[in-house]
């Protein structure tokens, strides 16, 4: 693999922490104003290396890195070679390197899974605040696209540090409203920001233009005063902080919303909280926890009582509380763009949810609902902190509740993809069965929690389809209906003739 090098700088100390090499690469698909590379913007030109020859320089370069030094691939816009550079990262990784990039975001998405985990600290160039000075300063309309970048930025798997830099040009940005919006547009992304900084606008990359024959547009410009930025950067840095700690109290009064809402429907009866908290022990998410302080787990977690048809979250609700289903069913869903609801699972006794977002720290992506009354076992963050964060048998539990998650996922993909009508039916019934079918001397019975409008919604087909087949199933002895919740399925291997 061949990636294209516009320059080395080899001793750097302000493009990320410590010192570092840093690769410039070639090509940037933003035309800015002020940029003093503009012979950097070409895709094409450079020198041609491989993703061993950047190992073999940084390795040079290893003794001066120290502790928080190392490696940063700049540009250019760095990740327009997506695949170099992730190659690039792997090897760098591979050896323990400490790495950053410094991006405006612009690139080719499907690279940024492999890139992004790789990365420690993320140098982000905020060029404009909206979308109009966007263009402006690039060139390009592109401030979608850059918001989308900054807000997938976890779904992308990045778990570093941001320096956020913005380029402040006289009569654009260089007042205390422009600051304002600075701070708003990067609050998606602010639990990782680590540093502010604005950089005054300076015009010693002019000559280079003249060189190059490119007209400049901010001929006439005056440097950006220093003294200005420094002010202008300090109240952009007072706001953030002011707006981390709104933050963590809108978090804070999410958390105590939250509680209350589940206190207010706690299971009331003493006897029965009892009862269930003793079979709460035997369950293999909780059999891990030690007897000294098991009092305590079952003392702070809650017991709610959720009716058919209320939340148990929501998507964005933040990773406070994970979930048990004690008895019951729910059904995990979202909302597609087109208003179609599309279920994923449908979790029942001894399930939980909400585990793997208290591991990571990751809101709530979809919406669980119950689908029956439902008692429900609400489980703090903190105690999940304190006594299942280290534990093996939770970790392992979680690992293959998320297994299960993904295979389930494959499938519904498969199934939503390739089936036609009948494979569909037949392999939602078969999952149901597995899920939910209780033997009975005339078959496996379903009684259902969905109507025929979730069943569609659970299988990718409309109500009207799934009333059809379930109708045709039945006239073929596959089945019987029992009024609207309830179905025996009468031949499993017939039903499975369509989907294996
Ligand atoms: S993103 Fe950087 S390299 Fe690209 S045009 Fe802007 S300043 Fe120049």
């Amino acid at each position: 693999m061949i990636g294209l090098l516009h320059s080395i700088e080899t001793m750097g100390l302000v493009d990320g922490p410590g010192t570092r090499t840093i690769f410039f690469l070639q090509g940037c698909p933003l035309r800015c104003a002020y940029c003093h590379n503009p012979d950097t913007q070409k895709k094409t030109g450079g020198q041609e290396v491989t993703p061993q020859r950047i190992l073999e320089i940084a390795r040079r370069y290893r003794s001066y890195y120290g502790e928080e030094g190392g490696v940063t691939f700049s540009g250019g816009e760095p990740l327009l070679q997506g695949q170099f550079l992730a190659a690039c990262l792997q090897l760098l990784k591979q050896e323990g390197y400490n790495t950053c990039i410094d991006t405006s975001g612009f690139g080719n998405a499907k690279y940024y899974p492999e890139i992004l985990p790789l990365v420690d600290t993320l140098i982000l160039d905020v060029k404009a605040f909206d979308r109009k000075s966007f263009a402006d300063i690039t060139g390009i309309d592109g401030f979608d696209v850059y918001l989308k970048f900054i807000q997938n930025l976890d779904l992308y798997g990045f778990k570093g540090q941001i320096w956020v830099r913005h380029v402040m040009v006289p009569g654009y940005t260089d007042n205390a409203e422009s600051m304002q919006e600075f701070i708003k547009i990067i609050k998606p992304i602010s639990r990782r920001v680590d540093r502010i900084e604005i950089l005054p606008y300076h015009t010693a990359g002019v000559k280079k233009y003249e060189e190059l024959g490119i007209p400049y547009r901010l001929e006439g410009v005056e440097p950006m005063d220093k003294d200005r930025a420094k002010e202008l950067e300090i109240y952009a840095n007072k706001l953030f902080a002011d707006s981390l700690k709104q933050d963590r109290r809108e978090r804070e009064e999410k958390k105590q919303a939250k509680f209350k809402s589940l206190k207010d429907r706690e299971v009331a009866s003493e006897a029965e909280k009892s009862e269930i908290l003793k079979n709460l022990r035997n369950l293999p998410l909780l059999s891990d926890v030690a007897d000294e302080d098991a009092e305590t787990v079952l003392k702070e977690v809650i017991l709610s009582n959720i009716k058919a048809g209320e939340y148990i979250f929501k998507t964005g609700d933040l990773p406070e509380f994970m979930y048990l289903i004690y008895k019951g069913q729910m059904k995990i869903f979202f909302n597609s763009i087109d208003g179609e609801e599309q279920i994923f699972y449908i979790y029942t006794d001894g399930d939980f949810v909400g585990g793997l977002n208290l591991l990571v720290d990751e809101p709530y992506r979809y919406i669980g609902q119950a689908l029956t009354d439902c008692k429900v076992v609400a489980i703090p963050r903190h105690i999940f902190d304190r006594y299942f964060y280290n534990s093996p048998v939770v970790l392992r539990s979680i690992l293959v509740k998320s297994f299960e998650r993904i295979r389930w996922a494959e499938e519904l993909i498969l199934r939503l993809s390739t089936s036609n009508a009948s494979m569909k039916t037949a392999g939602l019934l078969l999952k149901l069965v597995k899920r939910i079918g209780v033997k009975t001397d005339e078959g496996i019975r379903l009684d259902l929690s969905l109507n025929r409008e979730e069943l569609g919604n659970y299988s990718g087909l409309r109500r009207e389809t799934i009333t059809r087949k379930l109708g045709e199933f039945r006239e073929l002895g596959y089945i019987e209906l029992v009024g609207n919740r309830t179905i025996i399925v009468k031949d499993v291997e017939a039903l499975e003739a369509y989907v294996l």
